[in-house]
């Protein structure tokens, strides 16, 4: 991490903390700080004699740095937060822009550095603003800068001439390059936010990948582990019973050895499918690895969930693959065991572990219930009904 230099510090201490806030803060200070270096050209020319009432401009001035200050103020207390642009930057620029007006009529000969100021606000306010904001903004700017230039012709009677002519042009000419500057920046916007789109679905698509086995399509280990974490702390939040199971496909070896290994991933698949379809919305079938899955069962009581992979196990027993010449049929063999609030999730998987163990051992194709504190010896679930 950098350490932050003694100006970041500095500027910190008085910016507002959020990031848009902070943003919007300082653009409205760079507009204050601005106005307050015009208004001191504007001070300086007067003082020389060059403008036509001394006193008028100072006027001037403070009344042009006062309401940037008011506006400012509003931005820094989060007042204009509340209004649609919370930015205030139309306000502020349609401020600058009469403030510059009044500012070509009373510098006299002067008032040549008045346009360059004009260009600079059109050019500042461009990358904030819509088109249609630049457009009306500029409309205004065109508008202000003609009565100006008309005002000024008839306060300074006899300096009209070909240099009005001039500045007016270039008002239109900046505020050309603005609308075009505008596009452009609307254009590269666009492209971003697209770029930004594309990126933030690849990054899902990509995190989706990462969760789930690609035979089956199922959550994979580790994104069930998450999961499983996850629903212990709401059981144990709200008490509700948490059931895991692991199933484990019996005699599946033979059938990759006997049908070929494409005709064993068919079976993974269409085993997922008879699994998925006799279980609730709610319940969480995940691979676990190989031809062994786990089964998670929220909110379900043992005896429900006895009956539920009771329901799983026949209707793999029923399953038919199509493999020439025969179909290939399997069995499932589960382990249920109940999370216990006291013990952890591996835990809970170890207990239903060894109830598999014990349903391979009495046969296969059977539920075996795991024992929970109480009980000492390993209850085999019923057969085959
Ligand atoms: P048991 O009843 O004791 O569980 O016997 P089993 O043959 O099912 O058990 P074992 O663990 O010996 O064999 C598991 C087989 O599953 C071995 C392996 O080749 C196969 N297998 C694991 N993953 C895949 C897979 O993705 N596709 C295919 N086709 N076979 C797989
Ligand atoms: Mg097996
Ligand atoms: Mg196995």
């Amino acid at each position: 991490m950098h350490k932050p230099t003694h100006w970041r510090r500095l500027v910190g201490s008085f910016l507002p903390t959020d990031r848009r806030q902070r943003t919007i803060g300082s653009m409205a200070l760079l507009a204050l700080l601005l106005m307050i270096g015009s208004s001191g050209v504007m001070l300086m020319l007067a003082h020389a004699g060059m403008t036509a009432h001394e006193e008028a401009v100072q006027w001037w001035a403070a009344i042009s740095v006062g309401g940037l200050m008011v506006m400012t103020a509003m931005v820094f207390s989060g007042w204009s937060a509340r209004l649609p642009d919370p930015s205030l930057t139309m306000a502020q620029m349609a401020w600058t822009i009469t403030s510059g007006a009044v500012a070509y009529v009373l510098a006299g000969n002067a008032r040549g550095v008045v346009p360059a100021v004009l260009a600079m606000i059109l050019f500042f306010g461009t990358f904030g603003l819509t088109l249609a904001q630049v457009v009306g903004i500029g409309a205004y700017a065109l508008l202000t800068f003609v009565v100006a230039v008309a005002a000024a012709a008839r306060f300074n009677a006899g300096t009209y001439g070909v240099v009005d002519t001039a500045y007016a042009l270039m008002v239109l000419l900046v505020l050309g390059g603005s609308i075009a500057l505008n596009l452009r920046i609307q254009n590269i916007r666009q492209r971003l936010r697209q770029q930004r789109e594309a990126l933030a679905q690849a990054l899902a698509e990509n995190r989706e990948l990462a969760m789930r086995d690609e035979l089956t399509g199922l959550l994979n280990r580790r994104a069930m582990v998450d999961l499983m974490l996850l629903e212990q702390r709401r059981c144990l939040r709200s008490g509700r019973p948490l059931l895991l199971a692991l199933l484990d496909i019996d005699h599946f070896k033979p059938i990759n050895d006997l049908h070929g290994h494409s005709t064993g991933d068919r079976a993974l698949q269409a085993f997922t499918a008879t699994v998925r379809a006799s279980v609730r919305d709610t319940d969480v079938l995940a691979r676990w690895g190989g031809e062994e899955f786990v089964l998670m069962l929220c909110d379900t009581r043992l005896d429900d969930g006895h009956e539920l992979l009771e329901r799983v196990r026949a209707a793999v027993a029923g399953l038919q693959v199509l493999h020439v010449p025969e179909a290939v049929h399997f069995t499932v063999s589960a382990g249920l065991a109940q999370h216990l609030p006291d013990e952890t999730i591996e835990h809970t998987l170890e207990r239903a572990d060894q109830a598999l163990y014990t349903a391979k051992a009495l046969g296969r194709d059977r539920v075996a219930v795991a024992p929970g504190h109480r009980h000492t010896a390993a209850s085999a679930g019923h057969a085959r009904s």
